[in-house]
Parts: C-alpha cells; structure tokens; sequence
C-alpha cells in the first residue's frame, strides 16, 4: 500500500516523471519539482546517495509533499568509482561523446580483467524535508568498459559498457531488455518492493 496519495519528483525530466508514474500506477499522483520550484539545489554530496538525499529534501522543501529522488552515474573500480556522481559532466560539460572519449583514453592502457565497472542508481524518499529515515535503495548493474563504443540504442556511457549476461553492450540492448537489467530497474524494483506495490 502506497503510504501517500502524492508524490513530487526531484526532476525536471518529463520522461522519467512518466516512467515513474507508469511504474507506481493509479495509487499515486506524481507530480514534477518543477511545478514548484526553478531552482535546482547545489549536489554538494561526494556519494549518489547524499546526492539524492539532498535532491529529495530541496523537493520536499519547495512543494510541501512527499519527494522521490534519483542520482546516477559510472563507477569504473580502476578509477576508484569515477567518473562517479561527475559522469554526467566528467568531460567538462562538453556531452556524452566528450565523455566517452575521455574514459576511453584514462584506461587507454588498461587491460581487460582491470576494466571492471558498474552503472548506480541510487534513490531517496522522503516523507518531509527534515525527515530522520529516508527511504534508500541503490541499484548496480556490473560490466566492463569496452575497448571502442558498439551500439547506437540508449544514451551516456551505454556504447562503452559491456553486458556480460548479454554478451554485448549497453547500447546494443533493446530498450526493453535494458529496462529489465539496468541498476535504475534494480533499484525501482527495491523501492516498490520497499514501499509494498
Ligand atoms: P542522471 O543523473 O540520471 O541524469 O545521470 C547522470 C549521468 O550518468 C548521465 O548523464 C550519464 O552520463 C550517466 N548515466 C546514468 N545512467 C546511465 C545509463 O543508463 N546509461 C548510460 N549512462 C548513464
């Protein structure tokens, strides 16, 4: 039983508003931090989690409600979890291909039993602003990084992650398969098994 009738989420993203609310069904209304709020709150944190701690409490603050909040990025073991939560401008704001040239050429050297990786997504609900006991789960999703991008599906990192299970990469998925194996899906399903839907 979903323990409220509204929810806000801690993004601008209207595709990620409309998976979050295909997800969670008619029991709740998900509504977007943008309704309430332009400003985005500073990611001050050095973890996906304190970074989605921070994200839901700025939402919760801003529209009163309940607030659901993602983080998410590339953890390569090799780098000591870079790009991590920087993933997203880890080749100075210049774009994905920016960034995936860049990682390519850091593990340049690095031979493939060393290229170890994980996609995390960590995701934080909080029933107010000050709230003493988010709701916390993290998703992994274990691969490798590739040698050269393969595959034209997805966004981000997915041309230079490979899927072990699959035997191909990220991008080589169909967006359903990706849906069912990614650390967002894991995590997703962590959250509702959480919240009991
Ligand atoms: P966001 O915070 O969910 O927007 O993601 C942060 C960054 O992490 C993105 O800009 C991507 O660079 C990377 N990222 C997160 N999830 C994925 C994924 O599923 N595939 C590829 N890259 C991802």
């Amino acid at each position: 039983m979903m323990p409220f009738k509204e929810l806000v989420l801690a993004s601008h993203n209207a595709g990620k508003l409309k998976e979050l609310q295909a997800m969670l069904g008619d029991a709740v209304r998900v509504r977007s931090v943008g309704e309430f709020s332009d400003v985005e709150p500073e990611e001050t944190g050095l973890s996906f989690i304190e970074n989605a701690i921070l994200k839901a409490r700025n939402a919760a603050r801003v529209s009163g409600l309940p607030a659901l909040a993602d983080d998410s990025g590339l953890a390569v073991d090799h780098l000591g979890g870079a790009p991590g939560i920087y993933s997203a401008r880890y080749a100075d704001g210049q774009g994905d291909a920016a960034n995936n040239a860049k990682l390519l050429d850091v593990l340049k050297d690095v031979p493939d039993a060393e290229r170890g990786a994980q996609f995390v997504c960590a995701l934080a609900l909080v029933r107010h602003a000050e709230d003493p006991l988010p709701i916390i789960c993290e998703g992994l999703w274990h691969g490798r990084i590739l040698h050269a991008p393969r595959g034209e599906q997805g966004f981000g990192y997915d041309p230079l992650f490979w899927v072990p299970e699959r035997d191909r990469s990220s991008a080589e998925l169909t967006p359903t398969d990706k849906n069912q194996l990614s650390h967002r899906a894991r995590a997703m399903a962590l959250l509702k098994a959480r919240l009991g839907i």
